[in-house]
């Protein structure tokens, strides 16, 4: 039930928690979410499906990171006019703007 997935998704947070900043360790924030990696990602579902990409697709696409954080990346690129989509909880339907 999910059991390998999260228990893969808690293995890898575990990895990349501890973030070396200038102050030391922290937790990973959406900072350390390439910009253009999640951009390229959302082009690439779009581009395979031929529609949207949903905030699932990009979970997948990035298990180091918790889910509020993908999100919090993802809000950040839609106020920054990069990307179109919903943050509210429900599928997102992210597409590249154009
Ligand atoms: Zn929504």
């Amino acid at each position: 039930m999910g059991g390998v997935r999260e228990r893969e998704r808690a293995n890898l947070r575990e990895v990349y928690r501890p973030c070396l900043g200038s102050a030391g360790p922290r937790m990973v924030a959406s900072k350390d979410l390439g910009t253009a990696k999640v951009i390229a990602e959302v082009a690439r579902i779009e581009e395979y499906r031929g529609c949207w990409a949903t905030r699932w697709d990009l979970y997948w696409a990035f298990p180091a990171f918790p889910e509020k954080v993908v999100m919090a990346k993802l809000s950040k690129l839609i106020r920054a006019g990069k990307i179109n989509g919903c943050v509210c909880g429900c599928r997102g339907s992210f597409t590249i703007a154009s």
